[in-house]
C-alpha cells in the first residue's frame, strides 16, 4: 500500500466528512475582510467585533469553527457540497478534494492533534493564500469587478452585459474597503505569529505586484526566514521591467539567505498573440515577453506555472501557445503548463465550440501527446479538458449560451473598441452560429 492510500484510509477512518483543509488552508480577501477554508465554499466575512478580539479571527471565525465542530461530530457541512457531490458519485469516493488536501504534506501530519483539539480552538494555517487588494491593470474577458479594478471601472461606466444567463457575473458583489482597512492592519499583526508554521504562501490579486504589501511580505521574509516555505505569486507580467526587476532583486536576497524553500510564478495566459491580449484585455505582449526573459536569466531556479483558463477563445491559437511553451522549455525556462477549463461565465465556455473548432482541439491534443517536452501531468490536464468539451456537446443550454456569447462579444467590442472577427478570423462560422442562436432566442 503506498503512502497516499494509507493516508486516505486514515482520513476515511476519522469522523465522517472530516477535512483538515477546514483548519489549515485559508484564502483571505483582505480588501473585503472575507475568507474561506478551503477555496470551494462561499467566502464569508470576518465580523469586525471578532477581529477586535484577535487578529486570528481573519482565519478562525466563529462561523468556521461551527463548521469544524460539525466535522468533528461526523456531520458534513453544507458549504462543502463540492466534495460531497464527488464523494456521492459511485466509484469516486477516494477522489474528492477533501481526501486530496487532507493527505497533502501541509495537512496530514496535523491529523492526530486536530482530532483531539476542542472545536473552538484557534489554529494557525499551513497553507495561506492572500489577496491584499484588487488593483489590476488588466480587464480579462472572464474576470469580475471584485477581483480587478479595471473590470470594476468598466462595469461602473457601462453596467451589466445584455445576456440572459450570468448577467451578474462581471458585476461587483461587495465593494472593497478603500481606506483604513482594519483587515490589512490585522494581517500585519497576525502574519508574524503564523509565518514560521506556513508551508505554502501564495499572494494573489488583482495584480499583486502593484500592491506595496506584496513587497512588504518579501522584506519580512528576508529578515525572518522560513526554509520550509514554498512562496508563490500570481502575476500577469504585463508591466514594465522596473517592477519585475524589483521582484527579482528580492528573490535574489531570499535565495542567497536561504530564507524560503522555493519560489514559483503563477502566470496566466489562455491563448497566444493578439488573441491572448483580446482575452486578457490590456495585456502588453512585449512586456510579457521581456519579463519572461528577465526571469529566465535572473531567477533560473524559480518555476513558472503557466495557468491557462481554457475558454472558447483559447482554441484557435492554442497550437501557437503549445509551440511557444515547447521552445521556452527547450531554451531552459523552468515552465509548466497547467490547464483548467473555464466554468463561468457560461457564455465563454469552450464546449460551445462548433465542429470546425473541435477539429483544431483534437489536433492540439494529438500534438501535445507526441511532444517529449510535455509531462504526463501537463498532457493529462489538457486531456481532461478536451474530454469534458466533447462529453458536454449535448448540453441542452448550449443554444442559449451561444446566443449570450453573440450578445456579449458585440458589447465587449463596443466597450473596448475592438473587432472580434478581425482578431479571430477562424471563428467566422462559430460567430454566425451564435448569431442565429441569438436571433432565435432574443
Ligand atoms: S471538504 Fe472539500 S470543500 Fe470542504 S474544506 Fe475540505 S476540500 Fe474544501
Amino acid at each position: 500500500m503506498n503512502d497516499k492510500i494509507f493516508r486516505k484510509i486514515q482520513i476515511e477512518n476519522s469522523p465522517h466528512g472530516f477535512c483538515l483543509a477546514k483548519w489549515y488552508q485559508v484564502t483571505l480577501d483582505l480588501s473585503r475582510g472575507q475568507n474561506h477554508s478551503c477555496h470551494h465554499p462561499e467566502r464569508h466575512t470576518t465580523p469586525l467585533v471578532e477581529l477586535q478580539n484577535s487578529p486570528s479571527a481573519l482565519h478562525n471565525t466563529e462561523f468556521k469553527k461551527l463548521q469544524r465542530k460539525k466535522m468533528l461530530e461526523g456531520i458534513r457541512p453544507e458549504e462543502c457540497s463540492y466534495c460531497w457531490n464527488i464523494e456521492d458519485t459511485p466509484g469516486n469516493q477516494l477522489n474528492s478534494d477533501r481526501l486530496i488536501k487532507s493527505t497533502d504534506d501541509w495537512a496530514f501530519d496535523k491529523l492526530e492533534v486536530t482530532l483531539s483539539l476542542p472545536w473552538n480552538e484557534d489554529v494557525a494555517p499551513t497553507y495561506l493564500e492572500v489577496m491584499f487588494n484588487s488593483e489590476c491593470n488588466l480587464s480579462c474577458i472572464y474576470c469580475m469587478a471584485d477581483i480587478s479594478t479595471s473590470v470594476e471601472k468598466e462595469m461602473e461606466k457601462f453596467g451589466p452585459y445584455p445576456v440572459k444567463n450570468s448577467s451578474e457575473h462581471r458585476v461587483s458583489k461587495s465593494p472593497a474597503l478603500k481606506k483604513d482597512n482594519p483587515y490589512i492592519e490585522a494581517f500585519w499583526k497576525y502574519f508574524p505569529t503564523i509565518y514560521s508554521q506556513l508551508k505554502h504562501f501564495r499572494i494573489t490579486g488583482g495584480e499583486p505586484l502593484l500592491s506595496k504589501d506584496t513587497f512588504k511580505v518579501l522584506e519580512f521574509l528576508e529578515t525572518n526566514p522560513n526554509p520550509n516555505l514554498e512562496l508563490s505569486i500570481n502575476t500577469n507580467l504585463s508591466y514594465g521591467k522596473n517592477i519585475c526587476e524589483k521582484l527579482l532583486s528580492h528573490l535574489k536576497v531570499l535565495e542567497a539567505k536561504k530564507s524560503i524553500k522555493k519560489f514559483s510564478f503563477y502566470v496566466s495566459l489562455d491563448s497566444f498573440g493578439e488573441q491572448a491580449s483580446y482575452i486578457r484585455q490590456g495585456l502588453n505582449l512585449d512586456n510579457f515577453a521581456k519579463n519572461i526573459e528577465l526571469i529566465k536569466y535572473n531567477s533560473p531556479n524559480s518555476q513558472i506555472v503557466l495557468m491557462c483558463t481554457f475558454n472558447i477563445l483559447s482554441i484557435a491559437s492554442f497550437p501557437l501557445l503549445i509551440h511557444w511553451i515547447k521552445d521556452q522549455k527547450n531554451n531552459g525556462l523552468n515552465i509548466v503548463l497547467d490547464i483548467s477549463y473555464l466554468k463561468d461565465p457560461e457564455y465563454l465556455r469552450a464546449n460551445l465550440a462548433t465542429p470546425d473548432l473541435l477539429i483544431i482541439l483534437s489536433t492540439c491534443l494529438s500534438e501535445l501527446k507526441t511532444r517529449k517536452e510535455f509531462s504526463n501531468y501537463e498532457v493529462s490536464k489538457f486531456n481532461r479538458v478536451v474530454d469534458w468539451i466533447f462529453d458536454s456537446q449535448a448540453d441542452v443550454k448550449i443554444l442559449e449560451q451561444r446566443a449570450d456569447f453573440y450578445q456579449f462579444i458585440n458589447e465587449f467590442d463596443k466597450r473596448y473598441n475592438k473587432n472580434f472577427l478581425e482578431i479571430f478570423p477562424e471563428y467566422k462560422t462559430f460567430y454566425q452560429v451564435c448569431k442565429k442562436s441569438a436571433l432565435w432566442k432574443f
